[in-house]
This record gives structure tokens, sequence and C-alpha cells, in this order.
């Protein structure tokens, strides 16, 4: 029950899962790859943490 696989994280703002079929946006910055996605509770993309 621990397969999160498609879970990207969760909302810094609401604490809603993320999952990875919501990812709008893939970019670089300070050498890591980090990942915007739509929460479909905030209904705005964030970082899922
Ligand atoms: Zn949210």
């Amino acid at each position: 029950m621990s397969n999160s696989a498609s879970e990207l994280g969760t909302c810094p703002f609401c604490g809603s899962a993320i999952q990875t079929g919501a990812i709008l946006v893939e970019y670089e910055a300070e050498g890591e790859t980090r990942v915007f996605a739509e929460c479909f509770e905030c209904e705005e993309p964030v970082q899922p943490q």
C-alpha cells in the first residue's frame, strides 16, 4: 500500500496529492529538475513537495 509511483508529491498550499498526469512544465533550476503541476483543489499551478 506504499506504492506512490504515480504521485509527484503534495500541494504546498492545500496538501492534496498531485499526480504525474497533472504536470504542466518541467524545468531546471539550480541544477535540479523541478516541475509545476496543476493542483485540482487550488486550480493553479503549484510546485509539488
Ligand atoms: Zn492545492
